[in-house]
């Protein structure tokens, strides 16, 4: 499978994963002519979309959504209090609901879900598998607290796109207001750099190909400080495997992920 991260902060997300014949977008938190401009420049056409994947309706996830779907065609992929959230039914657009606890299938690619802890209606991380080559890749961003099921979930990824929100040092001594502070490091709010890298050591494993850390924020983070207190995590546990970091304002990738376990028994 291929990732192609159009952007992730936020000021808006999306991540393309695509199999060889599908591809699906998580997130569509740009407008649609940023999106498509940001598409382009990595080499992607969005016109052939088999799904937009919504986590949760906040903006910076969900504000180009209901316009690319139906410039595309495709339907919007969400659990139903997102619907909800949304105002999105299938009178005005196609919709899809994603549930709690099973898969769906769009194209030849497997789409789950496992409920986040943050302050939207219904959110969830996402986890895209593909049934032909067994490689499983997950998305797991505005997170305010890990949970024993979302520790479960993101298991045994191949390819991991991880909240790495705030330095906890940076968020204590940056601008926001106390109440603000208290939102983002808040069981509802998003991952320190801290709790992405215990995260990421607690799901580690042999074949975790790829990290990509996520959801930086631009005020309370730096994208070396978050790499240097993940990677250190990681290499605990003997990763060996790429760890990137998704910019706000360009694409990163495609970055290709591919099964260890597939490719042994294919060719081994
Ligand atoms: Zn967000
Ligand atoms: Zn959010």
């Amino acid at each position: 499978m291929r990732i192609t991260v159009l952007g992730s902060g936020s000021r808006g997300n999306a991540i393309a994963l695509q199999s060889t014949s599908t591809t699906i977008l998580v997130d569509a938190g740009f407008p649609l002519k940023e999106l498509e401009r940001r598409a382009a420049g990595a080499g992607l056409s969005l016109t052939g979309l088999d799904a937009v994947v919504l986590t949760h309706e906040h903006g910076d996830h969900a504000t180009g959504a209901a316009a690319l779907a139906r410039a595309a065609g495709c339907p919007v992929v969400a659990t139903s209090g997102t619907l909800r959230a949304l105002g999105l039914n299938d009178a005005d657009i196609a919709t899809c609901e994603l549930p709690h606890g099973s898969a769906i299938r769009r194209g030849t690619l497997d789409i789950a879900a496992c409920r986040t802890s943050h302050d939207a209606a219904d959110p969830v991380a996402v986890a895209v598998s593909d049934p032909g080559t067994g490689v499983r890749i997950a998305i797991a961003y505005d997170v305010g607290r890990v949970t024993v099921g979302l520790t479960r979930f993101l298991r045994s990824v191949h390819g991991l796109i991880l909240e790495a929100n705030h330095d906890d040092d940076m968020l204590r001594t940056g601008p926001y207001p106390a109440r603000v502070r208290a939102r983002i490091a808040g069981p509802t709010g998003h991952l320190s750099n801290r709790s992405a890298s215990d995260l990421a050591a607690a799901v580690c494993h042999g074949d975790l190909q790829t990290v990509v850390l996520a959801h930086l924020s631009d005020r309370c983070n730096r994208p070396e400080l978050a790499m240097e207190t993940v990677r250190q995590a990681l290499r605990s546990k003997g990763f060996r495997g790429r760890l990137l970091v998704a910019m706000q304002d360009e694409p990163v990738g495609p970055i290709e992920v591919g099964s260890r376990q597939y490719a042994l028994n294919v060719f081994g």
